[in-house]
C-alpha cells in the first residue's frame, strides 16, 4: 500500500533523510520547509500522512497541525509529530493540537515505515467510509461533511500479561490518568473476553508472555469480527525488532519499548483512543447518513427515492438477464376514515403495524418501500406473476386475519387491504410501466371492492 507523504521540517537535511527513507518504501514524498509552504500544499494537493517537525521559525509544527486538524477540507490526514527524544511537552502539546502519532529524532527506521504504514492502512478505512458518505450526499442525503471532534480521554483498556505484578504500575499510570483498566492474566480468556462488541476502546499485549504466543493471540484478536477494528499496542523489548516487524504486519497498531516512558505510555494509548473513535464516528455518521437518506422514518422501510433508484437498476439487470421482477403495490383500506375517526396517533400506529407485517412476510432479498401516506411498494426480484399472486393474497389475509391493539375504544380495529400486482412482460418492459400497471391493478381492486388483489 502506498501514500503520499508531505514531510515538513525547516532544516533540508532532515527532509532529505526521512524522502530519502520514504522514498525507498515505494512512499511518494512531497517536501515542505516552513508551515506556510505546507498549508499552501495541502490545499492544493492530496496526501495520505503528514511529517511535521515542531520547531520551526514562523508558524510553527503545533500550529500546522491544529489549522489541519481544524479545517474540514485537511481534518483526516495523519499528522505525525517529529520531536526531540527527551522532549515530553512537545508530544503532549502536539497530542492536545490534535497529532495522530510522534516520532523522535534521530527517526528509527523501523518506527518511522512501521507508524507511516500503520496510519496508511487506517487512512485508507476513512476514506472509504467518507466515500460512500459523499455517494449518499450526492444521491439527495441532507448530510453535509462535518467537523469530527473526539478525544482519547477515559478510555476503557484491557491489559493481557501473565501476571498482575508485571503491569501494575502501568496498570496504575493509566487509572490515574482517568482511564479504566482491566487486566487478563489467562491468554485463553482474552478472545471470549473481547466477543461483547465496543467494550474495549484499546488492548495492551505483553509481548512475552509465558505459556502463549502473543503473536498469535493479536492475529485472532484482528480477524474477530467484534475486534477487527480494536487498537493494539504491543509491548517489547528493544531487542524485539524482528517480532515487531512480524506484528506490525499482522495489524498491531502500536508498540512501546519495555522500560517504557511514562509520557510515551500515556500519550500512545490516548492518540490509539483517539484514532479509535475518530473512526468509529465517521461510520456512524455514514450509517446515519444512509438511514436518513434512504429510510423511512416511520416504518424504517426503504423510501420512495431508493426504491425508485433500486427499481430502475433491478429491471435493467431483469431485462439483460432474461429474469422475472414483479412489483406489488398495497394500501390500508378506508385508511382516511380511521384517521379522521381515532385521530393520526393511532393511524400512524396502524402504518407502522402493517410495515412491520409487510417486512415480516416477505423474503430477504424482496424490497419493502413505505411509498407516501398508507401506501406500500414491495420489489420482487426473481418473481413471477404466479408467485407475487401468492405472495399478495398471503398479506391480504394475514391483514384481514389479525386486528390492531390501540389504546383507546374499540380497543382493536380489523383492517383489510387491497393489493395491485405486475410483472415485467413484452407490454410492460420500464420500471415506470411496472409502477402503473401495478397502479391500475390497485385501482381496480379498490374499485371492485377492496380487500382483494388484482393483477
Ligand atoms: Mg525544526
Amino acid at each position: 500500500m502506498t501514500a503520499r507523504i508531505l514531510v515538513v521540517d525547516d532544516v533540508v537535511a532532515n527532509v532529505k533523510l526521512l524522502e530519502a527513507r520514504l522514498t525507498a518504501e515505494y512512499f511518494d514524498v512531497t517536501p515542505a520547509y516552513n508551515g506556510q509552504e505546507a498549508l499552501d500544499l495541502l490545499l492544493q494537493q492530496s496526501f495520505d500522512i503528514i511529517l511535521l517537525d515542531v520547531m520551526m521559525p514562523g508558524i510553527d509544527g503545533l500550529e500546522v497541525c491544529r489549522r489541519v486538524k481544524s479545517d474540514v477540507r485537511t481534518q483526516h490526514i495523519p499528522v505525525v509529530m517529529v520531536t526531540a527524544l527527551d522532549n515530553v511537552s512537545d508530544r503532549i502539546a502536539g497530542l492536545n493540537a490534535g497529532a495522530d502519532d510522534f516520532l523522535t529524532k534521530p527517526v528509527d527506521k523501523l518506527a518511522l515505515t512501521t507508524r507511516v504504514r500503520n496510519l496508511t492502512r487506517l487512512k485508507a478505512l476513512n476514506d472509504e467510509l467518507r466515500l460512500r458518505s459523499n455517494t449518499s450526499i450526492n444521491a439527495g442525503g441532507e448530510n453535509d461533511t462535518k467537523l469530527i471532534n473526539v478525544n482519547g480521554d477515559n478510555g476503557h483498556i484491557l491489559a493481557i500479561s501473565d501476571s498482575v505484578n508485571a503491569i501494575d504500575s502501568l496498570a496504575r499510570q493509566l487509572t490515574d490518568h482517568g482511564h479504566k483498566i482491566d487486566v487478563e492474566t489467562d491468554p485463553e480468556y482474552v478472545i471470549s473476553h473481547l466477543s461483547q462488541p465496543n467494550t474495549y476502546e484499546t488492548v495492551i499485549v505483553n509481548l512475552h508472555l509465558e505459556n502463549f504466543d502473543a503473536l498469535r493471540l493479536c492475529s485472532q484478536i484482528r480477524t474477530l469480527e467484534a475486534t477487527r477494528n480494536l487498537p493494539i499496542i504491543l509491548i517489547a523489548q528493544k531487542e524485539d525488532k524482528k517480532p515487531i516487524i512480524t506484528a506490525l504486519e499482522l495489524g498491531v497498531n502500536d508498540y512501546i519499548l519495555d522500560p517504557f516512558d511514562h509520557n510515551e505510555l500515556l500519550v500512545r494509548v490516548r492518540s490509539n483512543i483517539q484514532r479509535k473513535r475518530y473512526t468509529d464516528q465517521l461510520r456512524s455518521e455514514v450509517t446515519e447518513t444512509i438511514e436518513m437518506a434512504y429510510k423511512d422514518a416511520m416504518t424504517g422501510l426503504y423510501n420512495r427515492r431508493f426504491m425508485e433508484m433500486h427499481l430502475e437498476k433491478l429491471t435493467k439487470e431483469a431485462i439483460e438477464n432474461d429474469k422475472k421482477l414483479s412489483l406489488i403495490i398495497t394500501d390500508i383500506d378506508y385508511f382516511k376514515s380511521i384517521n379522521d375517526t381515532y385521530g393520526h396517533d393511532v393511524g400512524d400506529l396502524i402504518i407502522r403495524e402493517f410495515g412491520k407485517l409487510v417486512e415480516k412476510n416477505i423474503r430477504e432479498f424482496d424490497l419493502a418501500c413505505r411509498f407516501g401516506g398508507e401506501e406500500f411498494v414491495i420489489l420482487l426480484p426473481d418473481t413471477d406473476l404466479r408467485v407475487a399472486c401468492y405472495v399478495a393474497e398471503r398479506m391480504r389475509q394475514i391483514v384481514a386475519a389479525f386486528p390492531i391493539n390501540i389504546n383507546q375504544k374499540p380497543h382493536i380495529i380489523g383492517l383489510t387491504i387491497s393489493l395491485g400486482i405486475s410483472t415485467l412482460s413484452s407490454d410492460v418492459k420500464s420500471g415506470d410501466e411496472l409502477m402503473k400497471k401495478a397502479d391500475n391493478a390497485l385501482y381496480k381492486a379498490k374499485r371492485t371492492g377492496r380487500n382483494k388483489i388484482a393483477a
